[in-house]
């Protein structure tokens, strides 16, 4: 570490700067501190995986632009799944959030970015005693203490409250053009942000989903099934998840999941298109039951249209919609199950449980497709001629959300 000192201290007069940018206010008014006095900054936005807003990079690179830096994207979220998420040294804040792990990794990464590009010092928009976790003055010690360059990481908007950096103290900045910004208020940087003319900025702290308390449940209870793939994260961050009779079903909540769901549908995911308006739903396949079936089938047709039996064996009243989903003659035809049984080695009776709990499946997924399509209207909504009455309400899927 030493060394990367003594290389910065014998480089020539042009220096640059490498910026820790989430998109946050706080990150683009470090780098503004810095990019006035003169010196090159690069931004640099580390993908973890937990990433709130979908249309992130697109708007990143718009601030980028609006700042005039380049723009550097790594994608880290492997490393993160394994090295930090599940074993923080530190621990978790209020959820899921590894804060303290978070931030030294963040610094490991823009240290190793930095030797990639050339550059001299690494900058954050940290601000002391803003996060309760892994911002307060000892927290920023610790953190400090992991680097043997730490000299290096320059906090521009609370760097007056902290000791002289060596960017600082070898005159590259001049530290009485940094802040001395402490607390979670947001006033100055707000007025910073107007005297700066920045316009496009991310929400404070509202983008992290590790944060949140329904995801951070989901996510243990996704880890206790094995291992975690950023894939399976991209998925874990759409829809409402529903685990019902051990299947996991994902129903979207608004027009642009549908289109995710769409593309993420694969392998492992069977998918049910309704003929109307409203959400998609990602079934997943289990031990191949679903998958093997679904190969003679068509989830993608329509939705379910019965009189039936809700989960708990309740009478459903006037649930009529039109599907193949649950259509019993397709399920039972026998063609397909005697093939199977060739194939798979089932006995009558396993496929013909196999087919029974995919009608139920079915079922069920039409009816989350109904209770989360916008066209539901109380009890009853018509659809292509057809009356159709309804008895579930979202509160009684609530039980089997994950
Ligand atoms: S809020 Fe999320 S991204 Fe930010 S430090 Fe904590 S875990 Fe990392």
């Amino acid at each position: 570490m030493v060394e990367r000192v003594e290389r910065v201290k014998k480089m020539g007069n042009k220096k640059k700067g490498i910026a820790l940018f989430s998109g946050g206010l706080d990150s683009l008014l470090a780098i503004k501190l810095i990019q006035k006095q003169g010196i090159e900054v690069i931004a640099l936005y580390i993908e973890i995986g937990f990433e709130i807003n979908l249309q992130k990079q697109e708007q990143l690179e718009k601030i980028a632009e609006e700042l005039g830096v380049k723009l550097i994207i790594v994608d880290k979220r492997v490393e993160y799944l394994e090295k930090v998420l599940f074993s923080p040294k530190y621990g978790y804040g209020k959820n899921m959030n590894p804060c303290i792990d978070c931030h030294i990794f963040m610094l490991q990464v823009g240290f190793e970015v930095m030797e990639k590009v050339g550059g001299d010092f690494l900058i954050t928009g940290e601000v002391v005693g803003q996060r309760p976790m892994s911002q307060r003055l000892p927290i920023l010690n610790l953190i400090n203490k992991t680097f043997s360059n730490s000299q290096l990481i320059v906090r521009p908007l609370s760097a007056k409250l902290l000791p002289p950096t060596l960017p600082e103290e070898k005159g590259w900045i001049k530290r009485e053009e940094l802040l001395a910004i402490r607390g979670r208020g947001r006033q100055i940087q707000l007025q910073l942000a107007k005297k700066f003319g920045l316009s496009q900025f991310q929400p404070p702290a509202g983008g992290c989903l590790l944060t949140d308390n329904s995801f951070s449940k989901r996510l243990r209870k996704l880890a206790k099934k094995g291992k975690i793939t950023p894939a399976e994260i991209s998925i874990l961050r759409v829809g409402r998840h529903f685990e019902i009779k051990n299947y996991r079903i994902i129903v979207s909540r608004k027009e642009e999941e549908n289109k995710i769901l769409k593309e993420y549908c694969g392998e492992r995911f069977t998918i049910a298109i309704p003929k109307f308006p409203g959400p998609v739903a990602l079934v997943e396949k289990r031990d191949n039951k679903i998958g093997e079936l679904n190969k003679e089938r068509n989830w993608e047709k329509g939705i379910v249209s019965k009189k039936n039996e809700n989960l708990e064996g309740k009478k459903r009243e006037n649930l009529t919609v039109n599907s193949n989903l649950s259509n019993k003659k397709n399920i039972s035809n026998k063609n397909n199950l005697s093939n199977k049984k060739n194939l798979s080695g089932k006995t009558n009776l396993e496929r013909e449980g196999d087919a029974r709990e995919e009608r139920e499946i079915s079922q069920i997924v039409a009816d989350l497709i109904v209770s989360y399509s916008r066209f539901q209207t109380g009890t009853v909504f018509i659809q292509n001629r057809n009356l159709i009455g309804y008895s579930h309400s979202k509160e009684e899927w609530y039980p089997y959300l994950l």
